[in-house]
């Protein structure tokens, strides 16, 4: 476990590492890095490493664009594949402006501000995500989307052709320092999942950022392509991010009470109230790409409808059976195109605000809701999350609890950034209205 910077050298020294990585994201949560030689790793840790901001998405405009970045020592970690000219190791970074305030577009900062109000609170925050991916053929140097295998749920091999594969991303990521719980084939053709220990949930988002680009770089090694495209089959499954979410106080699971009948704790409901009177602005947050919105609907195991129960899988919010320290709410409306930090961020507060306010979460749905006719769902006022990235952007755009979370701009870079994307779209004749429509008028 490394904690300091005489922690840092030692590791260096020790593993002969060459290269370091200064590793960040994007507002959108694209992995970015600055590789420095180790010759310059006292400076990086001591003053920082100055870099241009202005031409990374979502950051500052070009006369404020000197940013600094600060290295995490816990996050020293070495990358686990040869890179052929000498060791390299990584570290996630913190950004700071050059005055060493930090930087309020940093999804890693808006993080941490968030979580600074649960440590006020007496509360740390654990994310456990079940991150799900594809890995496709590569033809003439392109990725297709011919999955590579024809697998299902939980087989086997010879079905399952990538069993090896999956060990070799699992064995890289506890080089990593990732504590694995499984990995298996997911229901769609080609389709995976590995699911990682929760931890507080800087460090899963970090890791969540990790763990995509691990995925991708040991496929691309195998000679295949990892997506984290949420639907890219039409008639598969998509890929989901389910995020399981509890609070801590003093070492205790805070959403745990043995005393009580389910043995939850009233806290759990609150926060999953606090989580559904904002869930349609997150959902531009959870969910950000246009692609996202053609995987939340129904008959392929994702949420449509605004519902929270107990262990039963068809609802948006779910209370697993397991109890004691594992006494979870999983969201299962997340994707793994999204920003870990600011979706984490976005969840917190709003779950925060559940348990500050008492907001009662209404009637739990027991029942499977996919087979509830449009009456049913009228009957129990059951409600949709967004349809589109247009929907789910409206709704973030006057969510101002969301953007005073977030900040102004983190917030507004979002929306300009998904009214974008959807403005872009609106404009393309797709395929389907071609074939649709060439013949039939
Ligand atoms: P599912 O049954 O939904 O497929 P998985 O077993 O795939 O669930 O994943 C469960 C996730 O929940 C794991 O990442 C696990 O570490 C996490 N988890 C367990 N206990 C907690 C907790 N107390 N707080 C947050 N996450 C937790
Ligand atoms: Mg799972
Ligand atoms: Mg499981
Ligand atoms: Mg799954
Ligand atoms: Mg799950």
């Amino acid at each position: 476990n490394i904690k300091s910077k005489e922690d840092v050298y030692n590791e260096i020294e020790n593993n002969n590492v060459k290269f370091i990585r200064l590793q960040f994201t994007d507002i959108q949560g694209v992995v970015k890095d600055v590789e420095i030689p180790v010759t310059q790793v006292k400076k990086a840790l001591e003053t920082g490493i100055s870099f241009d901001g202005s031409s990374i998405e979502g950051f500052v405009r070009i006369d404020e664009s000197d940013m600094v970045l600060r290295p995490d020592v816990r996050s020293f970690a070495l990358l686990p594949w040869d890179q052929g000219k000498g060791v390299v190791a990584r570290m996630v970074c913190d950004i700071c402006k050059p005055d060493g305030s930090p930087f309020e577009g940093d999804p890693r900062y808006v993080l941490r501000r968030v979580l600074k109000e649960a440590h006020d609170m007496g509360f740390s925050f654990n994310v456990g995500p079940e991150l799900e991916f594809f890995l496709f053929q590569v033809e003439n140097g392109k990725a297709t989307t011919k999955p590579h295998d024809f697998g299902r749920y939980f087989e086997f091999a010879p079905a399952d052709l990538a069993e090896d594969i999956r060990r070799e991303i699992v064995l890289g990521l506890i080089d990593l320092g990732f504590n694995i719980e499984a990995a298996h084939h997911e229901v769609a053709f080609g389709q995976h999942e590995i699911d990682f220990k929760y931890d507080d949930a800087l460090s899963t988002a970090d890791n969540v950022v990790t763990f995509r680009y691990v995925t991708r770089t040991i496929a691309k090694l195998n000679g295949l392509h990892a997506t984290f495209m949420p639907k890219p089959l039409t008639s598969e499954n998509g890929s989901g991010m389910h995020v399981n979410l509890s609070l801590s106080k003093d070492g205790k699971n805070a959403f745990y009470d043995p005393q009580d009948e389910e043995e939850v704790d009233q806290m759990a409901y609150h926060f999953i109230g606090g989580v559904l009177e904002h869930i349609k602005g997150i959902t531009a947050i959870s969910n950000p790409l246009i692609n996202s919105y053609k995987r939340l609907v129904p008959g392929y195991e994702a949420p449509v409808y605004i519902t929270w129960s107990g262990p039963n899988r068809s609802s948006l919010v779910r209370i697993p059976a397991a109890r004691g320290q594992s006494t979870r709410v999983e969201l299962r409306s997340p994707d793994p195109s999204c920003n870990p930090y600011l979706t984490f961020a976005a969840i917190l507060a709003a779950g925060l605000k559940g348990i500050k306010e008492q907001i009662d979460p209404g009637e739990g749905t027991d029942v499977n809701i996919y087979d509830l006719t449009p009456k049913g769902l009228a009957d129990r006022n059951i409600e949709t999350l967004p349809p589109t990235l247009l929907d789910a952007a409206n709704h973030l755009a006057k969510d101002d609890f969301l953007r005073d979370a977030l900040g102004a701009h983190v917030h507004d870079n979002l929306l300009r950034i998904a009214y974008a994307e959807w403005d872009a779209y609106k404009l393309q004749v797709h395929d389907w209205e071609t074939n649709r429509y060439l013949n039939a008028v």
